[in-house]
């Protein structure tokens, strides 16, 4: 496997690659080897103020950007996905070596920014107010408005996918952005904003900011004239995000945080087919997305064909050299992450859950787990109630559906829940019921551009995807005007 050149490795502000003002760099590390990759420029609130002075400067009433016709914007996000798809191999392999995931998943990441872009490229010029009518003799109608300078704060789990899922959106609506990717992985974003450039997108409207969150992050969410963050990443940092935006101008803020989601498997499911939705649910991504189906509650009836079926599923998962075709699963993505993941292994086995197959590392190079299976889980286990995002199954037991209902809402995360079952009123009562921003009926993780995604409850604020992302990067101004008599 050759490896490509890595050739952007400074910050972006104004259509052009930057050392950082402080001239400090930091590392960007190999999971599956644990070494260091590349240096990379380490931006903090100096390097901040610039970029948002760049956004600013690009978002001004009569700039080139403010000035484009809304179908020009979507012409230049198309190129944007012509450029991505031309350079997918290259992202792709960017994104396994910074990030660890399969080449295999790698290469469907890309393909979905490119579909993300064109989705909302064909929003540009179909973004429209109302005509109102108003009491009185006025006549009424709205604007929707850009937002204006957006600070986007993205995780290292779908690194390209995220830049994209915030990036697209933002520039659809006519906003200017300053976006920061996580610190693990900032390889893919950086050459993402050198095809920003060559797509013909103006100076300015894009920047990317590497560095770390309590600074570079903090810097963005606490800066006076940005005025909204989208952030994507823990509820504990979404918590501070929140705080900051209040703290400084009340910028808008919307949220995609953690999960904890249950997945029901029904007595009339196939078994075959449930235990293999159910794993693909919790260990794609090394277990590392926010929706996995984390809590896989299985019914009494078919528990232990479950459970035996899905350690034999597990032992299967090839784990190792996330550049093979035939990997399943790559490394953990750092350290810490890594020993988070056995420390609540170790949890789950002091707590009682029976340890049926992993639940240590796999070789002693890089941060690669076994895939763990934990049977007899309880709702009141450590394991049960945290997100791990790990590769951890826990498979727990019901008996009825309405206590499936109750026990699934029992927790202060929303983000996703997941139902198998023949029955089609078991299936509706279910996602009727359930305290969930998206619901999957016998099927899981089926995220597409057109349908919105994101989190009831602790799980978050605002949708991404499809038209009601639009709205997180929109304000609507209402024009009324006094006319001279009514007919
Ligand atoms: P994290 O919250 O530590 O980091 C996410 C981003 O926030 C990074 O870019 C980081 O540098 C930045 N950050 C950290 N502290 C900050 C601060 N004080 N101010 C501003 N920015 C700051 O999360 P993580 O460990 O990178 O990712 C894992 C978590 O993200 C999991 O809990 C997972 O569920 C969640 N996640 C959620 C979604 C979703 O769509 N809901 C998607 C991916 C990940």
């Amino acid at each position: 496997m050759t490896l490509p050149e890595i050739k952007y490795t400074k910050l972006f502000i104004n259509n052009e690659f930057v050392d950082s003002v402080s001239g400090k760099t930091f590392p960007t590390v190999n999971p599956a080897t644990g070494k260091k990759i590349v240096d990379i420029a380490e931006g903090d609130k100096a390097d901040v103020d610039k970029a948002v002075a760049a956004a600013k400067a690009a978002f001004k009433i009569g700039s080139p950007w403010r000035k484009l016709d809304a179908s020009a914007r979507g012409v230049l996000l198309n190129k944007l996905a012509d450029l991505l798809e031309r350079d997918a191999k290259t992202l792709a392999t960017l994104e396994t070596l910074d990030n660890g995931k399969p080449l295999t998943a790698a290469n469907i990441d890309i393909l979905i920014c490119a579909n993300t872009l064109r989705y909302y490229a064909g929003w540009c010029d179909k973004i429209h107010g109302q005509t109102i009518p108003a009491d009185g003799t006025v006549f009424s109608f709205t604007r929707l408005e850009p937002v204006g300078i957006v600070g986007q704060i993205i995780p290292w789990n779908f690194p390209a996918a995220l830049a994209i899922w915030k990036l697209a959106p933002a520039l659809a609506t006519g906003c200017t952005v300053v976006l920061k990717p996580a610190e693990q992985t900032p390889l893919t974003a950086l050459y993402i904003a050198a095809l920003v450039k060559e797509a013909g997108v103006p100076e300015g409207v894009v920047n990317v900011i590497p560095g770390y969150g309590p600074t570079a992050g903090a810097a963005i969410t606490a800066h006076p004239d940005v005025t909204k963050v989208a952030f994507t990443g823990s509820t504990e940092v979404g918590r501070i995000i929140m705080a900051d935006a209040a703290k400084s101008n009340l910028k808008k803020v919307s949220l995609e945080l953690g999960g904890k989601s249950p997945l029901i498997i029904f007595k009339d499911a196939d078994v075959d087919q449930a235990v293999e939705l159910a794993h693909q649910a919790v260990f794609i991504n090394q277990g590392q997305i926010c929706c996995a189906g984390s809590r896989t509650f299985v019914h009494e009836d078919i528990y232990d064909e479950f459970v035996k079926k899905s350690v034999e599923r597990a032992q299967k998962r090839k784990v190792g050299d996330p550049f093979t075709e035939t990997t399943e699963q790559g490394p953990q993505i750092d350290d810490e992450m890594f020993n988070k993941v056995l420390k609540f292994i170790k949890s789950g086995k002091a707590e009682g859950a029976k340890l049926e197959c992993g639940g240590e590392r796999l070789g002693d190079i890089g941060y690669f787990i076994k895939p763990t299976v934990f049977s007899n889980v309880t709702d009141n286990m450590t394991v049960a109630k945290e997100e791990i995002f790990g590769p951890v199954q826990c498979v727990l037991k019901f008996k009825t559906l309405e206590e499936a209902i109750e026990r699934a809402n029992k927790t202060s995360y929303g983000l996703a829940a997941g139902i198998v079952t023949k029955d089609l009123n078991t299936a509706l009562v279910f996602a009727q019921s359930v305290q969930a921003g998206t619901v999957w009926v016998n099927c899981y993780n089926i995220i597409t551009p057109q349908t919105p995604f994101g989190g009831y409850k602790e799980s978050g604020i605002g949708r991404e995807m499809g038209e009601d992302s639009l709205k997180e990067y929109l304000q609507i101004k209402t024009v009324t005007v006094q006319l001279p008599y009514k007919l």
